[in-house]
């Protein structure tokens, strides 16, 4: 099951949309079809299909901005609260933060100013904030991106407005605390306003603040990350006692070295210690049930595992963990021989022991 489905691709940034927003979506086209067929149908689902075009437009406001800075944006994802840019990075200066945290709403604004246009031109009444079901279709258009920008504007994490306070307070309480300030103020106005949507009895409000919470604790968790992890290379964050399994071994070989230690993940490698694949503990278990303890290793472990080199810097060489969805990565120097292995439990480790010491980065000895 996939939570996450790529639709386009944008001058290189992935357009991608959340199974949850799909189901709003479907949701909210059923809402129209009871209320008035097929016509109420198709007209709702358009109607939301217009606004998440807006935020599209928003969020590549964003994009284009960052682009401008040499920050790449690998993909935008769309929730049903809205669109979520993913730098491949901050920019190292705030003040490029800062204008690209105001390039989204700024085309926000821009359309907003538009559709007011188009309506006064055409002689209508604009209904300014007047978001009432029955309003013409132009100017509930203008009403929802009035209010996106109001939202997107509120100084706390994970709104752009966060953002901008976030690069104000960077310049002097540095990247960590002014993340961490922004964050707190985010996730305490979502509970506060989560609480108050409760009450009012507003389930789809209730939700935006819960996503807003989790955003806002994300941002400050993948900062401090970052920061604690400025510097560190690959060599110094890798498992380097560890247990390989050669390729002609069977299953019954690796429960044995499974149940005799600590370790998790095993390299599978050929006679002259070179890697042909990594077999899981997920691998071995499912294995183990297909194949009976006499079936080979090669049968049962993740082939083609991209290795990591020794001197790939930290950032990377998380997203490249990340993205493999595998627990582990072996780590391979320029001659070709395993030297050892990236795993999620030992960056955890590292960056604990790091934000105790801030003074004295370690390198990632002490772990066995
Ligand atoms: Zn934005």
């Amino acid at each position: 099951m996939k939570w996450v489905y790529t639709i386009a691709r944008i001058r290189g940034t992935d357009v991608k949309v959340h199974l949850t927003f799909v189901l709003f979506l479907l949701w909210w086209a059923v809402g129209g079809y009871q209320e008035a067929g097929t016509a109420g149908a198709l007209g709702a689902a358009l109607w939301l299909l217009a606004v998440f075009g807006c935020i599209l437009l928003h969020e590549f406001g964003h994009i284009t901005m960052a682009r401008r800075f040499g920050v790449r944006t690998p993909d935008v994802i769309l929730l049903p609260i809205g669109g979520v840019a993913r730098l491949e990075r901050i920019p190292d200066e705030p003040r490029q933060e800062l204008l690209i945290a105001l390039a989204g709403p700024a085309v926000t604004a821009v359309i907003a100013v538009i559709l007011y246009a188009l309506i006064r031109l055409n002689g209508d009444d604009a209904g300014l904030g007047d978001l009432s079901p029955g309003r013409p279709f132009l100017s509930l258009l203008m009403n929802v991106n009035v209010y996106l920008l109001l939202f997107n504007l509120i100084p706390a994490f994970p709104m752009d407005g966060g953002r901008v306070l976030r690069a104000l307070l960077a310049s002097r309480l540095g990247l960590v605390r002014g993340t961490r300030v922004a964050a707190t103020l985010g996730q305490f106005l979502a509970a506060f306003g989560g609480l108050y949507a409760i009450t009012m009895g507003h389930p789809l409000a209730v939700l935006v603040a819960f996503f807003v919470f989790l955003g806002a604790s994300a941002e400050a968790q993948a900062v401090e990350t970052r920061v604690a992890g400025d510097g560190l290379q690959v060599s110094q964050m890798m498992v380097t006692d560890f247990r390989t399994i050669p390729v002609y071994a069977t299953l019954s070989d690796a429960v044995e070295l499974l149940l005799s230690g600590e370790q998790r993940e095993f390299p599978v490698v050929d006679n002259n210690g070179r890697i042909e694949g990594i077999l899981t503990r997920d691998n071995l278990i499912r294995g183990l049930s297909r194949l009976g303890p006499s079936g080979p290793i090669t049968e049962a472990m993740t082939q083609g595992v991209p290795p990591v080199a020794p001197s790939l810097g930290f950032q990377e060489a998380l997203d490249r963990l990340r993205s493999s969805r595998l627990p582990a990565l072996p780590v391979v120097d320029a001659g070709g021989s395993l030297v050892g292995l990236l795993t999620s439990d030992n960056i955890t480790d590292l960056l604990l022991v790091q934000r105790a010491t801030p003074q004295r980065p370690f390198g990632a000895q002490q772990r066995g």
